[in-house]
């Protein structure tokens, strides 16, 4: 009875709701009045037009429309771009800290959600035939319980229209800890760790790849190396975030 009571009032008062990225209060909304600020600041924000990474703060805005950052400059990789939905810090790395290792799966809804407003606002990204997540090896998914890829991949997929693949995209063994290595080293280390289970699914179309988040791109780079190897005709990349450059 007592709980019916509070239901009834909380249908007359509304409690005030929990904003997801950073706990504070929102009114109705999907975030809070704070936290919608950041994101449209990071959407001014200056990237890399090849991998997303972001500018870092006060560093020299070129006049030129096209910018890529000094990576994209010197070499190639096996994607056409990446994009991100805002750089990896303050509450956007907090939310995804909560979200992959806290086991805060709801967080999968409203990174998504932001992931999604950063697709439909590059072209490409939007004649994707095909969404797969970054794999975790089954070692490390029994450790985590879910693979937070995963369920961004089937948020993003759902709202964008555009069908998901849980089990084209694996990942055979465990890698190493991939903090403190350098892009070679990481490269090394991911070599031969994913694998595409059915070219044939893959062959000739589009595919973008979701993950969480962008730091040196190996992960990223790897997993479309083997997508491009198995014939597809171009990949992309779109993650929660991405780290900045210098
Ligand atoms: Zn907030
Ligand atoms: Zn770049």
């Amino acid at each position: 009875m007592l709980s019916l009571w509070k239901d009834l009032l909380n249908l007359i008062y509304p409690s005030p709701v929990e904003c997801p990225l950073c706990g504070g209060t929102r009114q109705g909304k999907d975030l809070c009045d704070n936290c919608r600020s950041i994101i449209s600041g990071y959407k001014q924000e200056l990237y890399c037009e090849r991998c997303g990474r972001f500018t870092g703060k006060g560093s020299h805005i070129p006049s030129v429309s096209s910018h890529f950052c000094y990576t994209c400059r010197k070499q190639q990789w096996p994607f056409e771009l990446v994009r991100a939905a805002g750089p990896y810090e303050g509450v956007l790395k907090e939310a995804i800290h909560r979200f992959k290792y806290l086991g805060r799966r709801g967080l999968a809804c409203s990174l998504a959600g932001l992931m999604v407003e950063t697709a439909r606002a590059e072209p490409l990204l939007t004649s994707v035939d095909l969404i797969l997540p970054v794999p975790l090896s089954d070692e490390k998914l029994r450790l985590r319980g879910f693979n937070q890829a995963v369920l961004l991949a089937e948020e993003a997929g759902y709202r964008l229209q555009m069908p998901v693949n849980t089990k084209l995209l694996v990942k055979d063994f465990e890698t190493h800890p991939q903090a403190g290595l350098n892009r070679t080293a990481r490269e090394q280390n991911l070599r031969g760790a994913f694998r595409v289970t059915n070219a044939g699914a893959i062959h000739g179309k589009n595919i973008m790849i979701i993950d969480d988040v962008f730091t040196t791109g190996s992960t990223m780079s790897s997993a479309a190396l083997v997508i491009r190897s198995a014939g597809a005709k171009h990949v992309f990349g779109l993650t929660a975030a991405a780290g900045r450059y210098f």
